[in-house]
């Protein structure tokens, strides 16, 4: 089976788990847009070195009751990407 060098969503790095949960402008939009969709006020993943160290961050800054809702994002947009 062969394996595409470069993201595929993006084209524009080498396809790492990091940048495709992370790093990548089209899963930046997706975290993006689902977040704007629920209303849920956390940060989008960027920067951040791993995926637990973005969600660190964004539980602290999501209200109690939308943590369910910050919870099920977390697990189905990485699923999806
Ligand atoms: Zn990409």
């Amino acid at each position: 089976m062969q394996h595409h060098p470069r993201c595929l969503l993006c084209d524009q790095a080498p396809e790492t788990i990091r940048h495709l949960l992370l790093a990548c402008p089209f899963a930046r939009q997706t975290w993006h847009s689902t977040f704007a969709w629920l209303c849920i006020p956390a940060p989008v993943p960027g920067h951040e070195a791993k995926l637990m160290d973005w969600w660190l961050r964004a539980k602290d800054a999501t209200p109690l009751a939308l943590c369910k809702a910050l919870q099920s994002v977390a697990l189905l947009n990485p699923w999806m990407l």
